[in-house]
């Protein structure tokens, strides 16, 4: 499918007046229209929410157009929990997915009502420390372990996976937790990443449905939600057919209309965490062409780097990029597109044919509103870009500032030279 970026040429020409390249550009009107199909896809589960994964896009503003259609937050960190508690989303609004979790952390969750969803057993006696009991509803995370397969191959492999409990471990995490006093219960599994096929949650939730039928028959507990998580992908690539969310929620509702219902649990509401899929798409980083350079390749060096978007370097990710203007020009060049980070990965695209690029040409790189500004980092001393909301109305408003070199220098103000710098 053809990539169309959400802003045109001139718009990006006006934005730069107020906000100067790179800055990260989120789309409204896409966020919203797909967090409403999202819910129509589920609405056959009377008790389904999504709780969106911060660690995608972390950013209040974005956090709370969701909550407006009934998404909570998926946390796994005190900052992220910090955000939810900002944007106004607490109490069972709260998925708190996290693992390795420290002490505090446990406890700032049951402060704000948060789920906690156990990653291991042996969190149970944590969370009884530090909250000081175990709350009335706790969820507990599964990993099957082996390989996850479907029709068309391994897709993930589980048994790997640092995350989850096993199936023995689990059984006891819920015998042990209602002897506690717990009352009700969750289950959650992540098993494949960036999955591009309708197959993925059908086949997930074969397993954790399974598993709660058996839960419920072995320890009684009451299973008020499973959690699918996240994992539905995005095709990065413009050869790649998109995933159908209407496909996957009827998938899902086969599921328990066979495992579940039978099971005479059909009150089991469903939820997600999905990150990627909500934000991902809807998201660009918008960089400018400030060199060209031919040697042994062709080389396009932009005013972005890595740091503002990891993905490529570390990955080797695709990102598609349209030159602005120049979007039905033929590709007829074959260039690198470089960021400035002294290492050889940062390339935001390596051989790919693009129109010719010219100094001053602004660059849309596709699908960068999820793991994109969250990954920045300061490497090089690079400051992490602006986000910039364009509003359904075409406004633009920015939602966070971009770093200055005073927010690089703040943590040296214990030296003499930190003092300075910060005063300069
Ligand atoms: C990363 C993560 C997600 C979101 O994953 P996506 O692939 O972005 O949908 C959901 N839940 C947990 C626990 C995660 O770690």
């Amino acid at each position: 499918m053809k990539k169309v970026p959400f802003v045109t040429k001139a718009q990006i020409e006006e934005i730069v007046k107020t906000y100067p390249t790179p800055f990260h550009i989120y789309d409204e009107k896409g966020i919203r229209e797909n967090v409403k199909a999202l819910y129509d896809a589920f609405s056959w589960n009377p008790g389904y929410k999504e709780y969106f994964a911060v660690k995608a896009t972390p950013n209040p503003f974005l956090m709370q157009i969701l909550k407006e259609y009934g998404c909570g937050s998926d946390c796994s960190s005190m900052a992220e929990l910090l955000l939810s508690e900002a944007a106004g989303i607490t109490g069972h609004e709260i998925m708190f997915s996290s693992n390795d979790t420290p002490p505090e952390e446990f406890a700032y969750c049951e402060k704000l009502g948060g789920i906690i969803n156990l990653d291991d057993i042996t969190h149970i006696e944590a969370v009884e420390k530090s909250v000081g009991y175990l709350p009335e509803t706790m969820s507990c995370r599964y990993n099957p372990g082996g390989y996850f397969k479907m029709s068309n191959g391994i897709m993930d492999n589980p048994g790997d996976s640092k995350y989850g409990m096993t199936e023995e471990q689990i059984m006891k995490a819920f015998q042990i937790m209602k002897e506690k006093g717990v009352k009700h219960f969750g289950i959650h599994a992540f098993l494949a990443s960036n999955t591009v096929t309708n197959e993925y949650y059908p086949m997930l939730a074969k397993v954790l449905f399974e598993l709660a039928v058996k839960l419920k028959e072995k320890t009684g507990a009451h299973i008020t939600f499973i959690n699918l998580s996240g994992g539905i992908g995005i095709p990065y690539r413009p050869d790649q057919e998109p995933n159908n969310i209407h496909v996957i929620g009827e998938g899902v509702r086969r599921v328990y209309e066979e495992v579940l219902v039978p099971a005479g649990m059909g009150d089991v509401a469903l939820c997600t965490e999905l990150g990627r899929y909500m934000m991902g798409p809807y998201g660009a980083l918008v960089t400018q062409a400030i060199h060209e350079k031919h040697i042994h390749k062709e080389y396009i060096g932009t005013d972005a780097c890595a740091a503002n978007l990891m993905r490529p370097a570390v990955y080797g990710a695709y990102h598609h990029i349209t030159v602005l203007g120049k979007e039905d020009e033929p590709c007829d060049y074959l260039y690198d597109v470089t960021g400035s980070l002294c290492e050889n990965c940062d390339k935001f695209a390596v051989d790919r044919k693009l129109p010719r690029i010219e100094k001053g040409d602004y660059l849309f790189i596709h699908d960068a509103g999820a793991h994109g500004h969250s990954m920045g980092y300061n490497y090089n001393g690079k400051l992490r870009s602006a986000e910039l909301l364009l509003k359904e109305n075409k406004e633009v408003q920015l939602i966070r500032r971009a770093e200055t070199l005073n927010d690089y220098f703040a943590t040296f103000d214990c030296f003499e030279i930190g003092k300075k710098l910060l005063k300069s």
